[in-house]
């Protein structure tokens, strides 16, 4: 699929995920304006199916109605899922990537929940950090990434070591879960090279006390020199967010094109 901009966001939330109300067009409007390209990655947890406001699967066709709308007259935009693997259920996660890849431009894997606890919420990792120590939560959460990146369900992985920013002590780490998660994320990036998937730069946590892209720019370096390939998003929930983020996503988006680790998921590609 050609996109007639060079910049991509490929990271934006809209009123089909439980925790945005934003428009698919209002995005559309604002990124032709800016010449940007706009990639839709509204949340899919199979897991949370009965949860209030979380996207379902027999809402899909309200999505792509919706988004169908929009691009014919918004070439600029593309149409994935940001979608939630959970090893206990990787059959079921893979029968709905089956079913629905072909709905979609390409479908991003993603880890918010380990064990039934979403290490992508502060409270919830409050809790997980009460019961076990945080090195042994940062272990189950790798491990259930690499699975998604070794389940072969996806063309791009989001935010591969998200979590340490959730963490309600991430600045006091002691040195051991530093280097553990430093590791981690860098054998991560290049399983993911092994794959052939790109690894997302995702902005959000410069906007938190993280004040760091995911992966850093340490992990970049040494990832893009390992030949790790990367993409860029904002991860952005409201029309605002998206608009700041802009020339972020351009700066990087030109850093990575520069070390040739520029890819885009799928079969997007900038004419
Ligand atoms: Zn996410
Ligand atoms: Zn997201």
């Amino acid at each position: 699929m050609p996109s007639r901009f060079r910049v991509h966001d490929l990271h934006i939330h809209t009123h089909f995920s439980s925790d945005s109300v934003e428009e698919l067009k209002a995005y559309a409007e604002a990124g032709e304006q800016l010449a940007i390209h706009v990639g839709y990655l509204d949340h899919f947890e199979l897991a949370f199916q009965d949860r209030e406001g979380y996207l379902t699967e027999e809402r899909l066709p309200e999505l792509l109605e919706e988004f169908s709308e929009v691009h014919s007259r918004y070439p600029n935009t593309s149409l994935s899922l940001e979608v939630d693997y959970y090893s206990h259920l990787s059959s079921e996660v893979g029968e709905f990537c089956d079913n629905h890849c072909h709905d979609f431009d390409y479908l991003i894997g993603t880890v918010h929940n380990v064990d039934g606890l979403a290490v992508t919420s502060r409270r919830e990792m409050a809790i997980f950090v009460q019961k076990f120590v945080l090195i042994d939560v940062m272990r189950r959460y790798f491990e259930e990434v690499e699975a998604a990146i070794r389940s072969k369900l996806f063309d791009g992985i989001a935010h591969i070591d998200a979590a340490m920013r959730y963490a309600p002590n991430f600045s006091e780490a002691s040195q051991k879960t530093e280097d553990y998660w430093r590791t981690r994320t860098l054998e991560l990036g290049k399983i993911s090279r092994q794959y052939n998937l790109p690894v997302e730069v995702n902005l959000t946590g410069l906007n938190y006390p993280w004040g760091r892209t995911h992966p850093d720019q340490e992990l970049i370096d040494l990832l893009a020199e390992s030949g790790t390939k990367f993409f860029v998003g904002s991860d952005s929930h409201r029309m605002k967010l998206f608009v700041q983020s802009v020339p972020l996503v351009r700066q990087m988006t030109k850093y990575l094109q520069e070390k040739g680790a520029l890819m885009l998921p799928g079969n997007l590609v900038s004419l």
